[in-house]
């Protein structure tokens, strides 16, 4: 066991350092991940608002709706470069708010808030509900939940970065 949050910090001082930006679009560029828009009925999504890919025809890729909220969109996005850094096994992750958020994703969803830079607690102090909180940040209520959970419980299982495979 070893403190995710600690790690997730770690990775994003050290992304944002190297690249001088936090802005998440510029990230994708320095990375060289490519966003590919697409709509929503596009077989390549395969019913989901957006799909990581590790390796399309040699290309780590997101496709993504195009019709999304932006605030959610960068969200999406953030969520999708924790998979992207944090879970180097991980060939591809769809994203839909219908699926069962297992711990990886939970993972992705914290690591989205963090580089994001939600200060959820702040929002809480003032007294918003979880209802609240999700529709300011354009954000599925599922997701605000289980990035609460994470808070709560803070140590969690981490599979750790890549081993060579
Ligand atoms: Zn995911």
């Amino acid at each position: 066991m070893v403190w995710i949050d600690e790690i997730i910090d770690e990775i994003i001082t050290g992304i944002k350092d190297i690249h001088c930006t936090d802005n998440i679009y510029e990230l994708y560029n320095a990375l060289e991940i490519i966003i590919r828009y697409l709509d929503k009925d596009n077989i390549l999504l395969q019913g989901n608002d957006a799909l990581y890919n590790r390796c399309y025809f040699d290309q780590e890729v997101v496709f993504i709706r195009n019709d999304l909220d932006h605030g959610y969109e960068k969200f999406i996005l953030a969520h999708e470069l924790g998979h992207a850094l944090l879970h180097t096994s991980l060939k591809t992750s769809p994203f839909n708010p219908l699926m069962n958020i297992n711990k990886l994703e939970k993972q992705a969803n914290y690591f989205a808030v963090k580089i994001l830079n939600v200060d959820l607690d702040s929002i809480a102090l003032e007294g918003f509900t979880i209802d609240q909180i999700a529709s300011t940040l354009e954000l599925p209520v599922a997701y605000v939940t289980t990035v609460r959970e994470i808070e709560t419980e803070y140590m969690m299982g981490f599979e750790g970065r890549c081993n060579g495979a």
